[in-house]
């Protein structure tokens, strides 16, 4: 995609999820401040002069594959909720992105995985703010269905001719695409 289709700016990001009213090490209340090339928040505080960087969250997803068929979850939560996508989530600090695409498969499918390769990094921006998304292919090597009632209604492995439906998300719609085309 290209990035003109990529619109919120950055008081947008900040109203929507990280922007700081307060600032954290003075406690003055922050404003929107042209400062390091685009407008951003910042304490008016001339002793502090804190500025915050509003990052990208990092959400790693993997498509899980065995044999012909692909595992998927149908979510329970927003956004998507009621959709089929990927087993994934949010990375934390102190985990790989491997690492998080392991755990996440597990507490959202109960299987155990290999991760195989990647498929790609993707970039989005919704009501949450932006954020980047590692998809990794992985192997199911071990486990059985156990559902997740906070984070998984159902899951089932597919073949791409059997797809569930609707898919949520445009990572998970591109990468099915290419499996389609025999590109994973
Ligand atoms: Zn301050």
């Amino acid at each position: 995609m290209a990035n003109e289709e990529f619109s919120l700016t950055t008081a947008q990001v900040a109203a929507q999820r990280q922007g700081y009213k307060y600032c954290p090490q003075c406690r003055t209340p922050m404003v929107d401040k042209f400062v390091f090339g685009r407008t951003r928040r910042v304490c008016p505080n001339e002793e502090c002069h804190f500025v915050q960087f509003i990052d990208p969250k990092l959400t790693t997803a993997v498509m899980p594959l065995k044999g012909d068929k692909v595992l998927m979850v149908k979510r329970t939560m927003e956004p998507g909720r009621g959709s089929w996508c990927f087993p994934g989530g949010f990375m934390e600090t102190g985990e790989t992105p491997q690492q998080c695409a392991i755990r996440e498969c597990k507490e959202e499918t109960g299987f155990d995985i290999e991760i195989t390769g990647l498929i790609d990094v993707f970039y989005y921006e919704d009501y949450r703010g932006s954020g980047v998304v590692i998809m990794f292919k992985g192997e199911v090597v071990g486990g059985e269905v156990v559902l997740n009632p906070v984070e998984s209604e159902a899951v089932g492995f597919f073949a791409i001719d059997e797809l569930p439906e609707p898919i949520a998300f445009e990572s998970n719609i591109q990468s099915l695409a290419a499996w389609r085309a025999g590109k994973i």
